[in-house]
Order: structure tokens, then C-alpha cells, then sequence
């Protein structure tokens, strides 16, 4: 039987990572894979993180099942964290999922149990996992301008042109902060803009937030999908964990899908417990209950906030002297959309050749896209970066 198997399409990420362990010079740089790595090259395990697991281990007295959902507590802390209050909790179903790709995967899967003939319209580019989890299932995709490679910033125009295809019951994912791959992010008059779109025409918003605290503040970078929850009445919200609280193999995440009414809560509620129930039953508990206790707690809430802060601006500060560094040495400024994009990547709008001739030439390594994670550099890494673009002809 395996035999009838075909080889499935090789993680690009993944497979750059791979030449990149193997590239035997010193002078090497990865900026491939979405993983936040601090000046000496090293993921961290946060200061809140540790303090909260040596805590758990002296008062976890069970490691039993949880609820299908997930911690009931660890629920309510993430409704918390990402709406904050904005919407009825009466009409919010929760549940916990391993990672926010195990959100966006259920979330998915929801839209299609409630409405088999919805189209997902995704941002081009996206998340590649969108399109690839959303074909897996069947799911049919329509793409909507969103990247200007020209001013690196959002063809706003023909994003606004493209929805104009919606049809009721289709529905719309956004990132709602630090968008992934290219870094540029629509303002909260554009959002505004996009949900009165969207009640006009009666589709439904889906957000991804996956890196709230990585641009402009843990406050600011919800307010988008804030104010999606208040307008529209329907909207589902996959939220990861891994990037803000540095736990990505711990597999925490957390579904939210908000009813128009308080009496569709219980139906929703049922039906994300029983795609939990389907796919792995119980999620994963233990980054589930060091987010719970980081976030109930004033203490490990300050630690934490401060570390995510100092990564923040450490990504902020990095952004700002690639851009300087770009303008000086091209005398323009057309690199300035570095220091104004936000979140852990940009897209540098380099060809494919320019790209692969960083790599080759001068050890650095970037998606094809030219997607680069900003965390993977350092002080002494910008310069290089700049040169080596403007040396091979960016
Ligand atoms: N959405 C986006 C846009 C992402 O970039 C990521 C992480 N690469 C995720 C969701 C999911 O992350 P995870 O499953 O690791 O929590």
C-alpha cells in the first residue's frame, strides 16, 4: 500500500535550514526559520517561563486529562489576553489546540462543518501552512492582492478591489498583527475599512495572530482584532503562543470562535470540542498552563511583559539600523520599508537570482521570497546583510 504513496513537496523552510547546517563556512547567516533568537544566536527559554515550570513542578499533582477544550482557565486567560474584554464572554467559544497552527487548522475545519461552499480568501502572500492545510482539506482558496512589491508596503487598493468578490458566507483571513511573510501591516482605519467590507457584503472574518507583543506592543497589536471582534458578528481567531511566550515545541495555542448571539455559544462551543475530539482529543496541557499562570499572576505577568518587550525592541532596533545601513549604502531610500514593517520578518522584494546569490556568494540564507527574519541578525550581521545586498546588485 505505501508503495501507491507519491513524495509530498518538501518544506522550503525547512529544506533551507537543512543547507544551512551544512554550509561548512563561518561566515554564514540564517535568516530562514520563524524562530526569535536573541544577539548570541540562542532561542531562550523566557526568564517567566522557567520561574512558572518550577512552580508547576512543586504544585502539579496530576498530569490526568484535561476537558476536551483544554484548561478552562487557560481559555479565559487567552480571551483575556487578545480580546480583552470587548466582547461578551457569553458569546466566545474557546478551546485549547496544539499550536496556533492546530487553531488555524480547526478553525478551517469549523467553516467548513458550518458551510461547505465557503471560500477562504487569503492574503498573496500568506503563511505558506494556509494554503497548504487549507488545499489538504479541500477547502477552495481565492487569493487578494495585499503586497506592493513596489513600496514594500500594502496594495490596500487592490485588496479593497479584490474582496469586492465576496459573497455571503465566504470568509476573509487576516493576520491580525506582524504579518508573516512580508512584514507589512494594514493601519486600524484599513481594518475599519475591510470590516465595514465585510458586513456589507456578509462574509466572515478569521484572524491569525500569532506574534501579538513582536510589533508595536502587546495592547497595540490586538487592537486590530479587537475591533474586528466588536464589528462583525461572527469571527473566528486562531492564537499561538509559541512565538510570545517562546514555547514553540510545547505546542500551545488556543481556538476562538465568536457567535452572534449568546444562545449559538454552547452549539459553537460542542462543535470545537468535537474537532478536538477528532483529531487528537485532549490538547496538550503543559505550555497551556505556563501561559495560564504567567497571565494570572502579577509577578510572572511583569517578568514576562519585560522580556517581551526587550525582544520587541531588540527587533525594532535591528530593523532600524538594516534600513539605515541599506539607505547609506544604495544613497536611497528605498529600503525604508524595513524600519516601518513590524513582526519578526520582512520581505526585501529581491529577485529569486539575487537571492540565491547571497546565498551562494556570501553564506546568507533567505527564503526564495526573500523573506528574512530580522531576529537572525545582530550588530555585527547588519552590516554585512547591507553590503552584501547592494554588492550583489539588490
Ligand atoms: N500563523 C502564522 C502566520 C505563523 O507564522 C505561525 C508560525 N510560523 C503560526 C500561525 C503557527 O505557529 P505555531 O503552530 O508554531 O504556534
Amino acid at each position: 500500500m505505501f508503495s501507491n504513496l507519491k513524495p509530498q513537496p518538501a518544506d522550503k523552510i525547512l529544506a533551507l535550514m537543512a543547507a544551512y547546517r551544512e554550509d561548512p563556512r563561518d561566515q554564514k547567516i540564517d535568516l530562514g526559520v520563524g524562530v526569535y533568537k536573541n544577539a548570541e544566536g540562542v532561542t531562550p527559554v523566557m526568564r517567566a517561563i522557567k520561574a512558572a515550570e518550577k512552580q508547576l513542578w512543586e504544585v502539579e499533582t496530576t498530569k490526568a486529562y484535561t476537558g476536551l477544550a483544554g484548561d478552562p482557565g487557560f481559555n479565559d486567560a487567552m480571551i483575556k489576553l487578545v480580546l480583552g474584554g470587548v466582547v461578551a464572554r457569553d458569546r466566545i467559544a474557546a478551546v485549547a489546540t496544539p499550536g496556533g497552527t492546530g487553531a488555524v487548522r480547526q478553525g478551517f475545519e469549523a467553516i467548513k462543518l458550518a458551510n461547505p461552499d465557503a471560500r477562504v480568501f487569503v492574503s498573496d502572500p500568506t503563511w505558506p501552512n494556509h494554503l497548504s492545510i487549507l488545499k489538504f482539506i479541500g477547502m477552495p482558496t481565492v487569493s487578494y492582492r495585499y503586497f506592493d512589491e513596489a513600496t514594500g508596503g500594502v496594495d490596500f487598493d487592490g485588496m479593497m478591489d479584490d474582496l469586492n468578490q465576496l459573497k455571503a458566507g465566504d470568509v476573509v483571513l487576516l493576520h491580525g498583527c506582524c504579518h508573516n511573510p512580508t512584514g507589512a501591516n494594514l493601519t486600524i482605519e484599513q481594518f475599519q475599512t475591510v470590516v465595514d467590507k465585510l458586513n456589507e457584503l456578509g462574509a466572515l472574518p478569521m484572524i491569525d495572530i500569532a506574534y501579538q507583543g513582536f510589533g508595536d506592543g502587546l495592547e497595540e497589536d490586538a487592537a486590530a482584532t479587537r475591533l474586528v471582534a466588536q464589528s462583525c458578528p461572527e469571527v473566528i481567531i486562531a492564537a499561538s503562543c509559541s512565538k510570545n511566550f517562546g514555547i514553540y515545541r510545547e505546542r500551545t495555542g488556543c481556538l476562538l470562535a465568536i457567535s452572534e448571539t449568546a444562545a449559538q455559544t454552547p452549539n459553537t462551543q460542542g462543535t470545537l470540542a468535537f474537532l478536538n475530539r477528532q483529531n487528537y482529543s485532549f490538547p496538550p496541557d503543559h505550555g497551556a498552563r505556563l501561559v495560564t499562570m504567567i497571565l494570572n499572576d502579577d509577578a510572572l505577568y511583569n517578568e514576562w511583559k519585560t522580556e517581551l518587550e526587550e525582544v520587541r525592541l531588540s527587533m525594532l532596533g535591528l530593523r532600524e539600523s538594516l534600513a539605515g545601513e541599506l539607505k547609506r549604502l544604495s544613497n536611497s531610500d528605498r529600503f525604508d520599508f524595513v524600519a516601518r514593517h513590524r513582526g519578526m520578518f520582512s520581505r526585501l522584494g529581491l529577485s529569486p537570482e539575487l537571492v540565491e546569490k547571497l546565498r551562494a556568494d556570501f553564506g546568507i540564507y533567505m527564503v526564495g521570497d526573500s523573506r528574512i527574519n530580522i531576529a537572525g541578525l545582530n550588530k555585527t550581521t547588519v552590516p554585512l546583510l547591507a553590503d552584501a545586498i547592494i554588492k550583489a546588485g539588490g
